[in-house]
C-alpha cells in the first residue's frame, strides 16, 4: 500500500481485528457480483469503497426509471444504459484505484462456471431461481464461497455457503430446485427501498469477512429480516446428504 491508500483505508487500518494485512488481502482479491439491481447496488458500492481490488459485475438488463427508487448505484443519467456499465461508472468515480469489469450479459450456466472459477468470492444478487441455482452449482463445483441475498416486499434473507469447507450446505440443500417455488420478481412485486440496501450491505460485509478471514462469517446460518417489524430471525442450516448438487459432487470427489 502506498501513502494514499493508507489514508483512504485508514479507518480499516485502525481496526485491531482488520489492520494492514486484511486490507492487503482485500486489495489482492477478486469478487464476482451477479446482478446490479437493488442488492447489487449496495453490495458493489461497499466492496468498491472497501478496496476489493478487482470486481466483476454481470447484468444483462438496462437501467429503468422504476429502478432508481432502490438501485442506488445507478443515476438518472444512466436510464437506458446497460446496468453493468452504469454500475462500473459509479464505482470508478467512488474508487478509481480498483479494477471493475462490467459484463453486459445474462450469463449462461457455462459462462457462470468460468466466471466463478476466476473469482475468490461470489455474491448472488440476482432476481431469479434459474440464475441462483446455476450460480450455486458453479460454486459447489469450484468450491468457491457464495454469499446469497434476496429481498422482496418487506422481507429479506441472507445466507453464506462457504463451499471451501467439506461440511458446508449449498443453496440447493436449502431451496430444492424442483420445489414449487413461486417466482416472485421485483419486476412485478413491490420492494421497500432500504430493505435491499440492508441485505446488499450485509452481503458485502460477509464477502469482505470471507476474503480477509476477519471475524466469524454467517456460514451455516440463514438470516431472515422483517423490515415491517424491524426483526431479525436466525435459522441454522444443515447440509442435505441427499442433495443432488453438493451430495453427488462430494461423493464423486
Ligand atoms: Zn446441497
Amino acid at each position: 500500500m502506498d501513502d494514499r491508500q493508507r489514508l483512504r483505508y485508514s479507518r480499516h487500518l485502525l481496526l485491531n481485528e482488520f489492520g494492514e494485512e486484511a486490507q492487503e488481502r482485500l486489495l489482492a482479491s477478486h469478487a464476482l457480483v451477479i446482478g446490479a439491481g437493488g442488492l447489487g447496488s449496495a453490495a458493489l458500492m461497499y466492496l468498491a469503497s472497501s478496496g476489493v481490488g478487482r470486481i466483476t459485475v454481470c447484468d444483462g438488463d438496462r437501467v429503468d426509471l422504476t429502478n432508481l427508487q432502490r438501485q442506488i448505484v445507478h443515476r438518472v443519467d444512466s436510464v437506458g444504459e446497460p446496468k453493468a456499465k452504469s454500475a462500473a461508472a459509479t464505482l470508478a468515480s467512488l474508487n478509481p484505484e480498483i479494477r471493475v469489469e462490467p459484463l453486459e450479459e445474462r450469463a449462461s450456466p457455462e459462462r457462470l462456471l468460468a466466471l466463478v472459477r476466476a473469482a475468490d468470492v461470489v455474491l448472488d444478487c440476482s432476481d431469479n431461481f434459474a440464475t441462483r441455482h446455476a450460480l450455486n452449482r458453479a460454486c459447489v463445483v469450484s468450491r468457491k464461497p457464495l454469499v446469497s441475498g434476496a429481498g422482496i416486499r418487506f422481507d429479506g434473507q441472507i445466507a453464506v455457503f462457504d463451499l471451501r469447507r467439506d461440511e458446508a450446505p449449498c443453496y440447493h440443500c436449502l431451496f430444492a430446485e424442483d420445489a414449487q417455488a413461486q417466482e416472485e420478481r421485483c419486476a412485478t412485486m413491490g420492494v421497500f427501498a432500504p430493505l435491499v440496501g440492508i441485505v446488499g450491505t450485509f452481503q458485502a460485509m460477509e464477502a469482505i469477512k470471507l476474503l480477509t478471514g476477519v471475524g466469524e462469517t454467517l456460514a451455516g446460518r440463514l438470516m431472515l429480516f422483517d423490515a415491517l417489524a424491524s426483526r431479525w430471525h436466525e435459522v441454522r442450516l444443515a447440509r442435505d446428504p441427499n442433495c443432488r448438487v453438493c451430495g453427488a459432487h462430494r461423493a464423486a470427489a
